[in-house]
């Protein structure tokens, strides 16, 4: 069983992690880093990000994240692949355990560990999985090619997933629950534009079902009031972007959450309750979710973890 020490690990590589990376690196805090069950985070699975600056023309978030790990790379990040399945914060230096057995002794942490897709929490949901029913509409909308299918949300990811689908699909329903999106105005006024996208406003999905591949969606309109009206709609895929969830399962009962599982930061910086433990992204971030918020947090979080070693002359 491999035991490394290292006075930065950093977990999880989205925007966050790799630019906590970067910035450790170069203060000589020679982080260890180690990449999760998604390297490269979030971004690598959405389309164009427009709105990143710097990057006039937009730029696939895929690459996007294979140039922030470059860059981490440049300035020797130690980047590994494994997901870290334990910590103890009781004493400095803090242990982590990674899932290939190595053991980490860090004496800083900073968790970047990101956020994943929630599902409605319907039985059908899991039946369906993998043989219709998605969360990623840019992983999994190549199958769906001249087919129907529905996306569930209103904000700028449903939106984003609706009309990336557009361009694949037949036709594309999006199934929002209440009579507005919630998405910003540009991605409200992109997907009202595209003809082969049907808005179905207060709208909820009671149930899927078919054969050996989803058919039908069993919804819901005006649930609860004189007008309820159930109606089905064929489609051949179904596509979660109702928000996410922050990934702290690991973190139970180690550290200060809040209601809904984000890590709570102090005051403007990324100290948690936990003294030497830093968050940034979308693990402590329950209000923005933006990848240049993410990168700023994690540059933060590298600034926080350098002046905790030099106030602790470690
Ligand atoms: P949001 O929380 O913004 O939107 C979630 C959507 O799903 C809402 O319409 C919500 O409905 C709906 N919803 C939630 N739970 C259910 C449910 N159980 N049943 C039916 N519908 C449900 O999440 P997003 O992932 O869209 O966005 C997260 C953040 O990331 C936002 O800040 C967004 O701006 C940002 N983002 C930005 C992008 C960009 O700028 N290009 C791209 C993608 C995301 P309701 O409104 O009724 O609550």
């Amino acid at each position: 069983m491999e035991s490394i020490n290292t006075k930065c690990l950093i977990i999880g590589s989205g925007p966050a992690g790799y630019t906590a990376a970067i910035y450790a690196s170069r203060a000589n805090l020679s982080p260890v880093l180690y990449e999760g069950l998604q390297p490269g985070g979030q971004l690598t699975t959405t389309t164009d990000v427009e709105n990143f600056p710097g990057y006039p023309e937009g730029v696939n978030g895929f690459d996007m994240m294979e140039d922030f790990r470059n860059q981490a790379l440049r300035f020797n990040a130690d980047i590994r692949s494994g997901i870290v399945t334990d910590v103890d914060f009781s004493n400095r230096p803090f242990v982590a355990k990674i899932d290939d057995g190595t053991v980490v002794n860090a004496e800083t942490i900073i968790i970047c560990s990101g956020a994943s897709a929630k599902y409605l929490g319907l039985a059908d949901e899991k039946t369906f999985s993998g043989r219709g029913v998605s969360a990623c509409a840019t992983c999994d909308g190549f199958f769906y090619r001249g087919k129907t299918v529905a996306v569930v949300g209103g904000g700028d990811t449903a939106c984003e997933e609706a009309s990336y689908l557009a361009n694949l699909a037949k036709k594309v329903y999006m199934i929002v629950r209440k009579d507005y999106l919630r998405a910003s105005k540009a991605m409200q006024n992109r997907v009202e534009g595209i003809d082969n996208i049907e808005i179905l406003y207060n709208t909820n999905t009671v149930g899927l079902s078919g054969e050996k591949t989803l058919k039908k969606a069993q919804l819901v309109r005006f649930a609860g009031t004189e007008s309820e009206e159930h109606f089905e709609i064929d489609i051949d895929g179904f596509f979660l972007a109702i928000g996410h969830h922050p990934n702290t399962e690991f973190l139970a009962g180690k550290i200060e959450l809040d209601d809904k599982g984000f890590i709570v930061t102090k005051n403007g910086t990324t100290s948690t309750s936990v003294e030497g433990v830093f968050a940034a992204g979308d693990v402590a971030d329950p209000n923005y979710q933006q990848a240049i918020v993410a990168a700023g947090s994690g540059c933060k979080a590298a600034l926080d973890a350098e002046r905790f070693i030099a106030n602790h002359r470690m």
